[in-house]
């Protein structure tokens, strides 16, 4: 799926949401989505990176994008009611989500996590994305054949020293998408996991500051598969978890 060649209009007439739109792997994901067809709604909570976003992606002629600036650190199940409420009134339906933004948080001991780190990880990587899944579940069902995908990492498969609130919430990412995956068996939505491998972000460079980042794929370099999973041409694949940069 790493060489994946999207076709022309793949996702023409889609609603998708993009999550941590304003910056590295989100911000290209929803360029390329609406490159191909889409109607991005772009979320995050920098608002002058979303309206970047917005600008490019209208100067490029593809259709316009909405823009949701939410800080999920303070959002409450409330806000994705409402959120998903809007949705469903200005669009009908929402064809895809991919749920990308996240935090690292600082690398340290485990015993050394100070409790309000721990807290604003687990907020933003877990207990938003699960809160704002559950919510547009309703409005996804509006959609003929809707993809949602997750975003995980290598430390969401095997724990790593140091990693630790980062690590965690990602395993816990992999285990919502097995559990909605196993729910939605034989149903229309599909769920899967998406490892982006070390990409050229400011995420990665804050985890490993010493990396010359020239070294690195770029967002747009991994592309294929965020693009085969959101697509007709994977309407069958539900409760995997894919690798961009397999070892
Ligand atoms: P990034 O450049 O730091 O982008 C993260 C995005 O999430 C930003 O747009 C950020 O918004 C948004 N975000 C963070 N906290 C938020 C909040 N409280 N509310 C709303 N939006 C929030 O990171 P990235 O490298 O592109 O990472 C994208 C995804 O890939 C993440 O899930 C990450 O864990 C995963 N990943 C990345 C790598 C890598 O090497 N880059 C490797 C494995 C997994 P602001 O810009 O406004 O802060």
């Amino acid at each position: 799926m790493n060489d994946y060649q999207a076709p022309v209009g793949l996702l023409a007439d889609k609603v998708i949401l993009v999550t941590g739109a304003g910056a590295g792997i989100g911000a290209e994901a929803a360029r390329q989505y609406a490159a191909l067809g889409a109607t991005c709604i772009l979320l995050g909570r920098t608002v002058a990176k979303l309206e970047t976003v917005y600008d490019e992606i209208v100067a490029s002629g593809a259709p316009e994008p909405a823009i949701i600036p939410l800080d999920m650190k303070g959002a409450t199940p409330a806000h994705y009611t409402d959120m998903a409420r809007t949705i469903e009134e200005q669009f009908g339906r929402l064809d895809g989500v991919l749920h990308n933004a996240s935090v690292l948080g600082n690398l340290s001991a485990f015993e050394d996590i100070p409790d309000d780190e721990w807290l604003e990880v687990m907020q933003i990587n877990v207990n938003a994305t699960a809160f704002m899944t559950q919510k547009l579940l309703p409005v996804l069902r509006q959609a003929d054949k809707p993809s949602v995908i997750f975003t995980t990492s290598s430390v969401g498969r095997k724990g790593r020293a140091f990693w630790g609130t980062y690590s965690v919430s990602k395993f816990a990412t992999e285990g919502m998408m097995q559990v909605l995956a196993s729910e939605y068996e034989n149903r229309a939505i599909r769920f899967n996991c998406i490892n982006p491998g070390g990409t050229r972000t400011s995420m990665r460079a804050s985890a490993f500051p010493a990396e010359d980042p020239m070294t690195l794929k770029t967002p747009a370099d991994i592309m294929p598969l965020y693009l085969y999973l959101m697509g007709k041409d994977s309407l069958d694949v539900t409760g995997q978890t894919f690798d961009c940069q397999p070892k």
